[in-house]
């Protein structure tokens, strides 16, 4: 940590400042320049904190120099973290495309969405059987039976699922039914004992992004997971709230770069989400892939305009085809093709 003094601060009030980085277990480094002293504090700095400093007289402010994450860090581990999913990598050489509806609706829809999404080159099938709905009228999800249709359709066409757990109480039955990867949604992100619960198992787990979660919130978020043995960790940018309502969120592609820099783990896009349009779902995958993204989550649904939920969203199986002609060039051009 980094204690900035006030210009001219007495001899008296940096002792102090000194006493108390000694009485933490920390030492000091002095600096004196001409209007003002700069003192580091030397050591594990985990045990300070900027207000213990910044409350003392005649001290402007203090930094923390070390981040608030460490396992989820590059600092930590430089080499990219590639997470096995039953045998398909997510963050290795291929870049990976995970397709499905937003929601289980019945039997058949779960088999025509996965019979669609696995022809058009989606490797992995996602399916929402507990939903996180804005109203309370909204359909709210098949619950267990929404992962039994899930898990049915997938093994049918030979795919791993992804789907959303919501309440800790519900892990146990997310492991019963086998569920490749658990997403953490939006709305959890900074659900900590739902963070530290999948944080204790050993399944892939997409972490979305916060509706105004920052990067670094995001990576902290990620990190409880990391602390209770989990590194199987994939971030997922689903687009923040901003202030306009043109598009149901605002993608942020910057984020994406940024967190390639931060951490090793995965960084794959939800551009459905995003947009909250189907059409304008191509061109944010797009972007997506050209800024270093590792993977797409699409909403992919047999009949949108039938859709219980996010239909607005969704592509059909033609759109879907489309959109992967359209990406395998991109990929390729990226120097990752799709797997
Ligand atoms: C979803 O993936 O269906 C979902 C609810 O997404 P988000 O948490 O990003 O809103
Ligand atoms: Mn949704």
């Amino acid at each position: 940590m980094i204690i900035v003094m006030s210009p001219g601060a007495s001899a008296q009030s940096i002792d102090d400042v000194i006493g108390k980085i000694r009485a933490a277990g920390l030492y000091e480094h002095v600096s004196r320049g001409t209007e003002r002293t700069i003192i580091g504090a030397v050591g594990d700095e985990r045990s300070l904190q900027a207000s213990m400093f910044e409350l003392m007289p005649e001290v402007e402010r203090a930094l923390r120099v070390v981040k608030d994450y460490r396992i989820v860090s590059r600092e930590v581990q430089p080499q990219n973290t590639v997470v096995q999913v039953r045998g398909l990598p997510i963050g290795g050489a291929v870049l990976q495309v995970i397709a499905g509806p937003g929601s289980v609706e019945t039997e058949q829809q779960m088999q025509l969405a996965a019979n669609l999404v696995r022809t058009g080159g989606a490797k992995l099938l996602r399916g929402g059987a507990f939903k996180p709905r804005t109203s309370p009228y909204s359909f709210q999800g098949l619950g267990v039976a929404g992962l039994d249709y899930l898990q049915q359709a997938a093994r049918a066409q030979g795919m791993p699922v992804v789907s959303e757990l919501m309440d800790v109480r519900m892990l146990d039955t997310f492991l019963e039914y086998d569920i490749d990867v658990i997403e953490i949604g939006a709305r959890n992100m900074q659900n900590v004992d739902l963070l530290k619960e999948v944080g204790r198992i050993n399944k892939p787990v997409i972490l979305k992004r916060g509706l105004s979660a920052t990067v670094s919130e995001w990576l902290m978020a990620a990190e409880y997971i990391a602390i209770g043995g989990n590194h199987n960790i994939i971030f997922c940018e689903r687009g923040v709230r901003s202030f306009d309502p043109a598009s149901r969120n605002t993608l942020d592609i910057t984020a994406i770069p940024l967190l390639k820099r931060e951490t090793h783990l995965p960084v794959i896009v939800d551009p459905s989400h995003a947009g909250g349009k189907a059409w304008l779902v191509p061109a944010l995958a797009c972007a997506a892939i050209a800024s270093g993204a590792d993977g797409l989550m699409l909403d992919v649904h047999p009949a949108p305009a039938d859709a219980w939920c996010d239909g607005d969203q969704a592509l059909d199986g033609a759109a879907f085809t489309a959109l992967m002609t359209q990406l395998h060039p991109l990929a390729q051009l990226m120097g990752r093709p799709l797997a």
